[in-house]
């Protein structure tokens, strides 16, 4: 097997082939002088092959992918790799360290995933932004964003693609369990939308969040995403071994339920992820603080549930469910 010639820089991390360097990508000085920075790891293969870059907490309410990629600098020995893994375990810092959505002294451009690449001269987040992108695209090859339901709902095992070959072929990539594939909710503004502007490619994933958070359910959900980061870097030779592939993938698309009224929410008997629905199947209803109903919710369409708000609390027009409007599979 021939050597890897290439050393790999992201930010200070500069890693040498065979090795693992953690870094952080610098975003600027803050008011109390402390830098505000990206961590990130760098695990430089001793053999040649892709780029695979890993982004957690993009939104700062979910550390599921945080820890997976813990998990993963721990699993994964750069002497047995093939190509770079970079794991980026918590990318909005601010967000993640006040353990909200967004940085909550950043109003302007709260929603990291939203504004992404960012702009140079712009907000603090577009700063932040601006400085991942420009590492990502010209290091990475292919990216995964894993997203979770946070701190108001539970997503179950889910990718969204930008719809184009690749994007695809990462997704099945992910393996047994992962077949609800979506197209993408925003052509913009998200790490998958610039990779592909790069002639790249990326994935968002969804696992875990409120109602999942219990030890052994944040274990399970770990688990998870570590086994399918792992199985993508097997598809792509990067680690040995014999991927697995989902029985089957389906093709459909997003639509966030939102809450026609205040109340609370009370899921339907029977209801949960990734069970077949007809249109008009009940799905939950709202009752107010006298336990009168108010609204009830039903299927929009064919397909399956793959996210319920987990917070019962609910205010008109916040996230009650994340349901997927199918239409056939992907061959
Ligand atoms: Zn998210």
């Amino acid at each position: 097997m021939t050597e890897n010639p290439a050393t790999i820089t992201v930010g200070s991390a500069t890693a040498a082939p065979g090795t693992a360097v953690r870094g952080g990508i610098a975003v600027t000085r803050l008011a109390g002088g402390a830098i505000l920075e990206i961590p990130v790891v760098v695990l430089n293969g001793a053999r040649p092959g892709p780029c695979l870059w890993i982004n957690a907490a993009i939104h700062g309410d979910e550390p599921e992918g945080t820890l997976t990629c813990q998990a993963l600098a721990r699993k994964v020995n750069p002497e047995n790799l093939a190509g770079t893994l970079v794991l980026v375990p918590a990318m909005n810092v601010p967000a993640f360290e006040a353990g909200q959505r967004g940085n909550p002294l950043d109003t302007f451009s709260y929603d990291l995933n939203r504004i992404y690449p960012g702009r140079a001269e712009g907000y603090l987040t577009e700063r932040l932004a601006w400085v991942h992108a420009q590492w990502m695209t010209k290091v990475a090859d292919m990216e995964i964003s894993i997203h979770s339901g946070g701190a108001h709902s539970y997503l179950s095992e889910t990718i969204f693609v930008n719809e184009d070959a690749k994007s695809v072929e990462l997704a099945k990539a992910m393996g047994r369990g992962w077949g609800l594939v979506l197209s993408a909710i925003s052509p913009k503004g998200n790490p998958m939308a610039a990779m592909l502007e790069a002639g790249k490619t990326g994935i968002t994933v969804e696992l875990g969040g409120r109602s999942a958070t219990s030890p052994e359910e944040m274990k399970r959900v770990e688990a998870t995403l570590v086994e399918a980061a792992l199985n993508v870097m097997r598809h792509y030779k990067m680690i040995e071994g014999e991927p697995h592939y989902a029985e089957f993938l389906w093709k459909g698309v997003q639509e966030a339920l939102l809450a026609p009224a205040s109340g609370i929410f009370i899921p339907a008997t029977g209801v949960g992820c990734q069970r077949p629905m007809k249109k008009g199947d009940a799905i939950a209803s709202i009752v107010d603080v006298w336990g009168d109903t108010v609204s009830e919710l039903f299927a929009p369409a064919d397909g399956m549930i793959f996210g319920l708000r987990a917070l019962p609390n609910i205010t008109t027009g916040e996230w009650c469910c994340f349901y997927a409007k199918l239409n056939g599979r992907r061959d």
